[in-house]
């Protein structure tokens, strides 16, 4: 029986961490797949504020951890995927066991929240990423910020061809968060309202699922006119511009008031980054009202007790919820169709080598979100 040749190690450019804030583009190796491995030349890669932090990590790091790619070579126990398949990557890949998989809370699995790296694919000890000859670590098990990744199948979501990568790739981080976080975690349901402040990529893709779950009142808020501009073409109803001089937010806190009946809105969700506007969306929901930060801030802020009055909920979603079985394939569907816009909300594309620029572009607000683009 004539054997097929088997795939050889491909060297990929990459963006390497050094864990002491700054990277390097240089070449690394992947090896071939192992029987239960996927190999993805990589497309298009999102770039997100988790890149910059992953500058600290204990490095050194292949960074990156949203992309999207074709698939270049498979192990010969994948049986679900073949060579040339579009597919988006997945950060968060629920072990399936756990008790938090368990109680359904597959964000918050806990061999996951572990970095356990046989989720992604075998540990850098094994070798399936070597730089300068030595095993290297991957933001995530990914490093999507490569021109090649090795994965396990369960990392991956079938892309339809018709649906740009450019675009696809950002569903799996900023927007699975945004969209879910009105979905799966606030549950917004039809006619409620929904305030949100900060209308950058996450935000806005607060303010889109709001849309499709059917809200009534949308409010964006934020500090400039052009953002909320495009919020209001991705479905918000209302925009609130805030001003830097309105340090107790006692006029944005009215203008929503009024905005909502006097009661406060349904929803309210923050998005900007800002440790220091953590509690702010619970100053602007009505009494039992939910409140969420998907900043994921780590900051010291002080909260006077009298803002949780009375049975407001305080949420810090982790990845929307996500469900990756559930959630990708339907954010890909109305990504197809239309419902979920993507095209807008990508505003810069860039070489990987301009990945310095993507990072100073995104950390001084200038894109909604960022993508690097290879080939
Ligand atoms: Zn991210
Ligand atoms: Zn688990």
């Amino acid at each position: 029986m004539p054997t097929l040749p088997s795939p050889s190690p491909r060297t990929a450019l990459a963006a390497i961490a050094d864990g002491a804030g700054a990277f390097v583009i240089e070449p690394v190796e992947v090896r071939a797949p192992v029987p239960d491995e996927v190999r993805v030349r990589l497309k298009a890669a999102g770039v997100c504020h988790t890149d910059h932090a992953s500058l600290h990590w204990p490095g050194p790091l292949v960074m990156g951890h949203e992309g999207a790619g074709v698939i270049e070579a498979v192990g010969e126990a994948v049986t679900d995927f073949a060579v040339g398949q579009p597919v988006l990557l997945n950060w968060a890949i629920p072990c399936g066991r756990c008790a938090q998989c368990a109680r359904g809370n597959a964000p918050l699995c806990e061999r996951t929240l572990a970095r356990d790296a046989s989720l992604g694919t075998s540990a850098a000890g094994s070798g399936h990423t070597l730089w300068n000859g030595r095993p290297i670590e991957r933001s995530f098990n990914l490093g999507t910020f490569a021109e090649y990744t090795l994965v396990r199948p369960e990392a991956l979501t079938p892309l339809p061809p018709e649906l740009p990568l450019a675009q696809a790739c950002i569903l799996g981080c900023g927007v699975m968060t945004g969209v879910g976080s009105a979905i799966n975690i606030a549950d917004v349901q039809p006619g409620e309202s929904v305030a949100v402040v900060g209308c950058g990529g996450v935000g806005l893709s607060v303010i889109q699922g709001a849309r499709l779950a059917g809200a009534g009142r949308i409010i964006a808020i934020d500090l400039h006119q052009a953002k909320l501009d495009r919020a209001r073409e991705l479905g918000a109803t209302d925009c609130i511009v805030a001003s830097r001089g309105d340090t107790d937010h006692q006029a944005l806190i009215k203008a929503v008031l009024a905005l909502t009946g006097g009661r406060g809105a349904d929803h309210a969700f923050e998005a900007t980054g800002q440790a220091a506007l953590s509690f702010l969306p619970l100053r602007l929901v009505r009494d039992g009202g939910n409140a969420l930060q998907l900043s994921g801030s780590h900051g010291e802020v002080t909260v006077p007790m009298p803002w949780f009055q009375w049975n407001k909920r305080y949420l810090t979603p982790l990845y929307g919820g996500c469900v990756p079985d559930r959630d990708l394939p339907r954010l890909i569907d109305w990504a197809l169709s239309g419902a979920l816009e993507l095209a807008s909300m990508v505003d810069a594309t860039y070489r990987l080598e301009e990945l310095r620029a993507a990072l100073d572009d995104m950390l001084a607000g200038r894109t909604t979100k960022g993508v690097v683009l290879f080939d």
